[in-house]
């Protein structure tokens, strides 16, 4: 029966685009999986962020260093801001940074660094005041060794 051989090759044939339709399908899936297998564009340079002593003025990393904020007392609005050693690292508001170390805040003291960090006059009273505030931090953090992490 030569009708029925034709018949029956028909659906054949007709099927034959659509499974060819399925290879057509997979492009669109391929190019989902290419974007999860692209590798994700990572830094290549992933330094440690580097902040310079206003003592010193070397540049070191910054969890060498001891965060120095500019605090404007709510009270004392006409007065000038304060500087304080910001040992969490949190405080909000413009910073300087220093070694916790003797040499570096008598050098801070002697030069007046903080006026140059924070580009405006640091009375000497202000100036004062924070290199014993940073001491104060640094005699606090000798007789607890385990609070000073990243002190060399
Ligand atoms: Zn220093």
């Amino acid at each position: 029966m030569p009708e029925h051989t034709g018949r029956s090759r028909a659906p054949w044939i007709c099927s034959g685009p659509g499974i060819k339709r399925t290879p057509y399908r997979a492009p669109t899936e391929h190019k989902e999986g290419r974007a999860v297998t692209q590798p994700v564009p990572s830094e290549p340079s992933v330094r440690p962020p580097i902040r310079t002593c206003v003592g010193c003025r070397t540049r070191d990393e910054r969890r060498n260093l001891l965060r120095i904020v500019s605090v404007q007392p709510a009270s004392d609005e006409a007065g000038t801001p304060r500087y304080l050693p910001d040992t969490a690292g949190t405080m909000p508001g413009r910073g300087a940074w220093i070694h916790p170390s003797e040499a570096c805040v008598a050098a801070l003291e002697k030069k007046n660094g903080l006026a140059r960090a924070f580009k405006r006059a640091v009375p000497a009273a202000a100036l004062k005041a924070c290199c014993e505030q940073i001491r104060a931090v640094l005699t606090a953090r000798e007789s607890s060794p385990e609070a000073a992490p990243g002190t060399v």
